[in-house]
């Protein structure tokens, strides 16, 4: 197996790496003695769909989600906005969403819940390379999924298709694209006002629609008449827009046809 852990975040630098079609054991259901512990206390990083998704589950706009239930760790290398869950403010630090029954937002969990117990890392952009992502598994210690009688063997591919993931990481295959685009090499990163845009544009859904609808954005941008109704009224085709649109505008792609005679603006 290549060694691709160096360069990895710290929390998966000692987890196991499974090899390509290497199998786990795992289960996890309401009759495992830890259930519900791991909702609490725990790092969750959202992705775009996530939000979106957990925004119309609780029926906020995605700006009002975002203040409500996220946080934005700032580091001085941070190449990328982060967004976080945040924990309720109890002894516990439990999730906002975890009830006695489990998860209640179970239909729309984030990312990092479904893959759990495997995490994935992609290696960093390489000019011409499509980069493969890496699984590995965490074992800790409060999770007894794995010591089960009932527990079953899976592949990373095999749980993640179980946990919709594929289809799910097809909607976000733009936002792949962006985060490990190759302006990144070297360790670039964007100016605040640019990370502003990819925030507004990947996580605040809502607001980037306002943008799109009440701006001048469709004179200066020449969009076909089914994408403009697409993108009104549909979730999916506005956040595969926003990623197609921030390569145009982060990394001056030619995703987007300016009119002719149009001044180059940015979302603000
Ligand atoms: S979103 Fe659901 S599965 Fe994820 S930590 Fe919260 S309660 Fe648990
Ligand atoms: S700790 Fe592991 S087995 Fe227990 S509820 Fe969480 S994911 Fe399932």
């Amino acid at each position: 197996m290549t060694d691709l852990t160096r360069g990895l975040p710290q929390y998966l630098a000692d987890k196991h790496q499974l090899a390509d079609g290497e199998s786990f054991t795992f289960t996890c259901h309401p009759g495992v003695p830890c259930f519900n512990n791991c909702c609490a206390d725990v790092n969750i990083v959202l992705t775009p769909l996530d939000v979106l998704q957990l925004a119309r589950h609780t029926g906020l706009h995605t700006q009002v989600f975002l203040d409500t239930y996220t946080s934005n760790p700032i580091t001085k290398d941070l190449q990328l906005p982060m967004v976080m869950l945040k924990m309720l403010d109890d002894d516990k630090k439990r999730c906002p969403f975890v009830g006695e029954q489990g998860c209640t937002v179970y239909r729309n969990r984030p990312w990092a819940c479904r893959m759990y117990p495997l995490g994935m890392a992609l290696p960093p952009a390489r000019a011409g390379v499509e980069p493969e992502p890496i699984f590995f598994v965490f074992e800790d210690d409060h999770c007894k999924g794995r010591h089960q009688d009932e527990a079953v063997d899976w592949t990373a591919a095999k749980w993640r298709a179980d946990q919709h993931l594929v289809e799910r990481d097809e909607i976000e295959i733009g936002f792949r694209d962006l985060v490990s685009h190759p302006w990144f090499i070297g360790g670039r990163q964007l100016d605040p006002k640019r990370m502003h845009m990819l925030y507004t544009a990947c996580y605040n859904l809502d607001t980037f629609r306002e943008f799109v609808f009440e701006s001048t954005f469709l004179e200066r941008f020449e969009l076909d008449e089914d994408l403009i109704e697409d993108i009104k009224t549909n979730d999916i085709a506005l956040l595969k827009f926003a990623f197609l649109w921030l390569r145009f505008a982060l990394f001056k792609e030619p995703t987007v046809k300016v009119r002719e005679g149009a001044a180059e603006r940015s979302v603000q």
